[in-house]
């Protein structure tokens, strides 16, 4: 089988320039890969030729050679060419992000945005209602006012790295490739510093805690979360400061259940309150409030406390408090109250064999 031209094989031009080469090369390399096209010989054929080409292509004295002399130039008659690497990321990681979109410095950043940072806050279902003005203190990393983030000691500066030239990213062979990777003695920056800051020992950054007074408004719920702009971790190299979230943790209340903006809480009466009717004390979120029982009303009826609730959040209007009444058995009596209820036995006209009744025993024992 004839060696089919490296132009032809990559698909461009024989002007082509360095980076349409790259492209192109990368565009086979990602199409034919192995992993893509598992167990498929004519894939992995296409893949080895396409890096084959690359590697002459790509290299400026032996694309010459090729030019003038072809295949016999560049000695790539026999087969059994290994790529040198295995993995899709690998192709990737090649060209680096800059270099797949046209020219662009592979020098790592030195500028880096700062983290967001969470912060937990517990809250009690009365703050949550009232909305809460809470001062919270944050462990987090600033930019060092020592030497105002540069990392360098005073007087001193940034110097470009011998080993990479400042370019970050050193060149080294595998197989018939020049790699590049960053660059170990600057770890891709370009730039070392030979005399760090005291104080950040050349991060730029030193932990501090920060006091913030964080507005917590009415009506929020377990899990709300509040964003606060720029008071996140510092960056690195004049990068943007990153967010504060406050996650809000609305603590259990020994009284009421809340579901959305509405209350539930159950309130005990006694058999007669039942049966006469009564106005009781209803314990609320604010303080009190007179509930009406009616005459003649059963255990677990519940009642509706408008307005009672909790407020929306960032809206108007408040839920409600839902009261339900649980009648209460004494478990003592005295004398009188005893007297008093053995009267009424002798009274009572016992009569519970309506529907409603049975339906209620079958509710408890079925
Ligand atoms: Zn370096
Ligand atoms: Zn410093």
């Amino acid at each position: 089988m004839s060696k089919r031209d490296y132009y032809e094989v990559l698909e461009v031009s024989r002007t082509a320039d360095e980076v349409e080469i790259k492209r192109a090369y990368r565009r086979q390399a990602v199409k034919f890969h192995p992993d893509k096209n598992q167990g498929n010989k004519e894939a992995e054929e296409k893949f080895k030729e396409a890096a084959e080409a690359y590697s002459v292509l790509s290299d400026t004295q032996k694309r010459s050679r090729y030019d003038r002399f072809g295949h016999s130039g560049v000695g790539s008659g026999a087969g059994g060419f290994d790529p040198g690497f295995t993995n899709i990321e690998d192709i990737f990681d090649l060209f680096g992000f800059g270099d797949i979109f046209g020219g662009g410095s592979s020098r790592r950043s030195n500028v880096q945005r700062g983290a967001d940072l969470r912060y937990d806050y517990e809250i009690t279902l009365e703050e949550a209602a009232t909305g809460k003005d809470a001062k919270i203190e944050i462990p987090r990393l600033e930019t060092c006012d020592e030497c105002d983030g540069k990392g360098t000691a005073e007087g001193t500066s940034r110097e470009t790295c011998i080993t990479c030239n400042g370019s970050g990213q050193i060149r080294y062979q595998q197989g018939f490739f020049h790699l590049m990777r960053d660059c170990p003695n600057c770890a891709g920056k370009g730039q070392i510093i030979k005399d760090p800051c005291n104080k950040c020992f050349g991060g730029g950054r030193v932990e501090n805690k920060k006091t913030l007074e964080v507005k917590i408004p009415a009506g929020v719920e377990m899990g709300s979360r509040l964003r606060i702009g720029g008071e996140g971790e510092s960056g690195v190299g004049g990068g943007a400061t990153g967010d504060l979230y406050v996650f809000i943790h609305v603590a259990e209340h020994e009284n009421f259940e809340r579901q959305g903006t509405n209350l539930y809480t159950s309130v005990p009466i006694s058999f007669a309150q039942a049966a006469l009717g009564a106005e009781i004390n209803v314990k609320t979120l604010n303080g009190e409030e007179e509930l009406k029982i009616p005459t003649g009303t059963q255990t677990g009826t519940v009642f509706r406390l408008k307005n009672q609730g909790m407020p929306n959040l960032g809206g108007r209007g408040k839920g409600d408090l839902f009261v339900a009444v649980t009648l209460v058995t004494p478990k003592t009596l005295s004398r009188e109250q005893r007297k008093l209820l053995e009267q009424l036995a002798e009274i009572e006209d016992v009569d519970f064999q309506d529907e409603g009744f049975i339906e209620k025993v079958r509710n408890i024992f079925g």
